[in-house]
């Protein structure tokens, strides 16, 4: 048999290939794809691929804005049975050296504003091939796969094989390169296909960016699987998104796409009716988000949680009477998930530990970091995921923070997640992050980096008042700084090392 993804994914295209697959939203003149477009236009970019005789999981390091050639060229590169290496459309000079010498691609794929930059970096470090491809469907890469055969032989597979190499958002510290291989993604997205009953009258509304898990697989493969239509936005925008709401089944979102939509007047039940499912992963979900969007949509959301290493592991229940906020719900389906101490002991219901994973989902490793690897891994097996967590005696599990932002204070364990949220419902706080500076006495000392809604001037004062009453005096921050933004990575995650950077001598 071929385990190749793509052969799965395109065994759920529908029946009548003629039929709209993906219609672009916000596209100047209107722009549809049929599922036959998709059949041929990744068969062309196979055989462009194959004709450059790149050796067997050559890495394609695509840095491209948002597209449906870029989604294509994803189809292609497993078609053609080489190792997808999507990087962020954000990242810079500094950025893509560091991505090219780690990911040693046979083919670079940018966007042709950045050829100049980018073929330098990749031709000074033996990169064979760069194209282009732009938003607009120009570039080198379609001229030259347009003179192609539009039939092609899907590569053969093993499930074992890499599909596509993810780079982590690198907020805890330098980018790792996650191999996923064909057998992880297909587990993952037919788990997700069952569990959120995709149907082929679903109709997606594809808003995020394709370069990370939620975007590229959990909702493109979602879709695909099931033969569902995606109303595909390429930047998002709220009004864009909302105006679409009527015509759509399914919604997928980071938290501040939310956020957003939330500030949108037109956001009503009557405007949902024709939505079955809002879905919200990749940062925590405020639960003042949750219950706003139960309020103004008569929807729950549905939080899921994963990572790049390990596609997804927990959803809240399809039931929404079952879906419980501030959670991200049981493990999925053939995920093993448990919650450990120090020692590696798993912890009793409620008690707060480190959360690891085995299933079919995990990956193999970090490309080229065979100890980091070696040192993920527990010695029975379990991928030690850095997330802190409880699960309850139902198995809902409740992320507390990342175990590198864990801060040990006098002895006693803080977890920013619980402080912050105390904070952020203090009046005229919009955000805070809650680190640990070094200090004297208690080892460590808490401290909040507290940004004020707009017009709102709160007092430090006032706010650690407040919060000496609410909380542990242990958890109370030593210090609260006001401060206009937190510094956040390019998937909009916030860099507390850059914050525990900035307040080291805070109390020298
Ligand atoms: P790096 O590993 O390079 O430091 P990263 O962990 O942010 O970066 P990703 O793999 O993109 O890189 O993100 C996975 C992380 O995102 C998870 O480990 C978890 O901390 C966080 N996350 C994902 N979904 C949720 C969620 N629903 N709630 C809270 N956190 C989440
Ligand atoms: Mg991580």
């Amino acid at each position: 048999a071929n385990d190749n993804l793509f052969l799965a994914l395109r065994q759920g295209f529908p029946e009548d290939l003629q039929a709209c697959a993906i219609e672009v939203a916000d596209a100047a003149a209107p722009l549809r794809y049929s599922w036959l477009d998709l059949e041929r236009a990744s068969a062309m970019l196979a055989n462009w691929l194959e004709q450059l005789q790149l050796e067997p999981a050559s890495r394609v390091l695509v840095q491209v804005d948002k597209s449906v050639e870029a989604l294509t060229l994803y189809l292609a590169v497993l078609r053609a049975g080489h190792v997808y290496v999507p990087l962020n459309s954000a990242y810079q000079d500094a950025e893509l050296a560091y991505f090219i010498e780690d990911a040693k691609p046979a083919v670079v794929v940018c966007a042709g504003r950045n050829f100049g930059w980018i073929s330098k970096l990749a031709f000074t470090r033996g990169v064979p091939w760069v194209f282009t491809l732009n938003e607009d469907r120009s570039g080198t890469l379609l001229d030259r796969a347009q003179h192609m055969s539009d039939q092609h032989q899907v590569a053969h597979k093993r499930g074992s094989e890499l599909a596509a190499i993810l780079y982590t958002s690198g907020t805890t510290g330098r980018s790792k390169g996650a191999m996923l291989s064909h057998a992880n993604l297909l587990s993952n997205a037919q788990v997700l296909k069952d569990l959120w009953a995709w149907r082929g009258e679903d109709v997606l509304i594809h808003a995020l960016p394709i370069f990370h898990v939620h975007g590229l697989f959990v909702a493109s493969h979602g879709a695909l699987l099931a033969g569902a239509r995606m109303l595909w936005v390429n930047r998002f925008d709220a009004a864009t998104v909302l105006a679409l709401l009527p015509r759509a089944t399914v919604f997928m979102g980071v938290p501040t796409l939310y956020v957003r939509l939330l500030a949108e007047r037109g956001l009503t039940p009557q405007h949902c009716a024709a939505m079955r499912l809002f879905i919200s992963g990749s940062a925590p979900l405020l639960l003042e988000t949750f219950r706003s969007w139960q309020e103004r949509t008569g929807h729950t959301i549905l939080e899921r949680y994963g990572m790049s290493e390990t596609l997804m592991l927990s959803s809240n229940p399809y039931d929404p009477q079952q879906r419980m906020g501030g959670t991200v719900g049981p493990a999925l389906p053939g995920v093993g998930l448990r919650v450990v101490d120090d020692a590696g002991q798993p912890c009793a219901a409620e008690h707060i530990g480190h959360i690891q994973v085995r299933g079919p989902n995990v990956f193999s490793g970090y490309w080229c970091m065979p100890e980091k690897t070696a040192a993920e891994f527990s010695a029975d097996g379990w991928f030690k995921t850095g997330d802190v967590g409880q699960l309850d005696a139902q198995g809902y599990l409740r992320i507390v923070g990342r175990s590198k932002d864990l801060i040990i204070s006098g002895g006693y364990n803080v977890y920013p997640a619980e402080v912050e949220g105390f904070i952020n419902e203090l009046p005229g706080v919009a955000e805070s992050a809650v680190i640990g500076a070094p200090h004297p006495d208690f080892g460590e000392a808490v401290v909040a980096v507290v940004v004020a809604q707009a017009g709102a001037t709160p007092d430090a004062a006032q706010m650690l008042a407040t919060l000496k009453q609410r909380i542990a005096g242990f958890k109370v921050p030593k210090q609260l700084l006001l401060v206009p933004e937190l510094p956040r990575n390019a998937m909009g995650k916030v860099q507390k090392n850059l914050l525990r950077q900035q307040y080291q001598d805070l109390f020298a």
